[in-house]
């Protein structure tokens, strides 16, 4: 049996892990982390056995295999500074997307002394995806094929472009043999003059209850080509993300990717 904790529990997708780990027999479920501590039945209605504020939460950590953190960047932040002793010999599996610098050098930090595994997306379909655009890109030429990539997600999402989004562009970039941040041009505004060659435009639609969608473009003079995928649930993400759970649980500290869980 291995046993899970949820940072960001109280969540969108901590309960969809919650209701998906619930099913699965190889796993069991410790306890979830949030802002605030929950009264035992609020905790156990999300799922949870019980709910702790981060600040509290040193007991829910010591008694998991495997702590998935689904919050948000300060979230992840706070889990690394608060917790790092606690996380020490157990696995890390990071689905919370808009990192910036802080948090990738606490990562590279927590990954001397945890396993690691983060993805902007768990989803199969996603992880293929990334393997096709770098794949295409490679046989499509920058100065011929241009590329856009188009996301659509729920009214709620609190970053853009989605970490799905900019995990593509960087396999388009590395497909080319370049680095993204070179490359990026996040939506266009106002006079801005024609397109330079090889530049990897992202656009960010939000709405309604969308669980995610991606497109890349690649135009050509002459042909387009598509690349699509369609999240219709969340649950695909969190099937991913306690895949790569059981994967990674009492694996060596490293960083490891979602594409070895999936072999793809
Ligand atoms: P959400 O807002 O519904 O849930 C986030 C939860 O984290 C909330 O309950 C919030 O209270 C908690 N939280 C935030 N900051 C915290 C902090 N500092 N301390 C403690 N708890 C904190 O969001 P969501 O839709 O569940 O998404 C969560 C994250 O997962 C986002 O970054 C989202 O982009 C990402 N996500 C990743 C994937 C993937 O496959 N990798 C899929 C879906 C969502």
């Amino acid at each position: 049996m291995i046993r899970i904790a949820v940072s960001g529990a109280a969540g969108r997708m901590g309960r969809t892990l919650a209701a998906v780990a619930a099913t699965d027999e190889a796993l069991e479920v410790v306890g979830g982390i949030d802002r605030v501590n929950l009264p035992a039945g609020e905790a156990q209605a999300l799922g949870y056995p019980r709910i702790r504020a981060m600040e509290s939460a040193g007991d829910v950590l010591r008694s998991a295999d495997v702590v998935l953190d689904f919050s948000a960047p300060p979230g992840l932040s706070a889990l690394l500074q608060l917790h790092g002793d606690a996380l020490v010999g157990k696995a890390l599996v990071v689905g919370t997307t808009g990192l910036g610098e802080e948090q990738h050098a606490a990562l590279e930090a927590a990954e001397r002394r945890s396993a690691v595994l983060v993805a902007a997306n768990f989803s199969i379909g996603v992880n293929l995806l990334l393997s096709l655009a770098e794949q295409a890109a490679r046989a499509l030429p920058a100065g011929e094929y241009d590329v856009e990539i188009v996301e659509t997600h729920h009214r709620q999402k609190v970053d853009a472009p989605s970490g799905t989004a900019l995990a593509l562009g960087a396999a388009v970039a590395a497909g080319r043999g370049g680095a993204l941040e070179a490359l990026r041009r996040d939506g266009r505004s106002g006079r801005t003059g024609e397109r330079p060659p090889g530049e990897i435009g992202f656009h960010a639609l939000r709405g309604g209850r969308v669980a995610g969608e991606h497109r890349v473009l690649f135009l050509g003079g002459r042909e387009r080509i598509e690349l699509a995928h369609a999240a219709m649930e969340r649950t695909v993400f969190a099937e991913g993300a306690l895949a790569a759970a059981r994967w990674i649980a009492g694996r060596p500290p490293g960083r490891y990717q979602m594409r070895e869980v999936l072999g793809v």
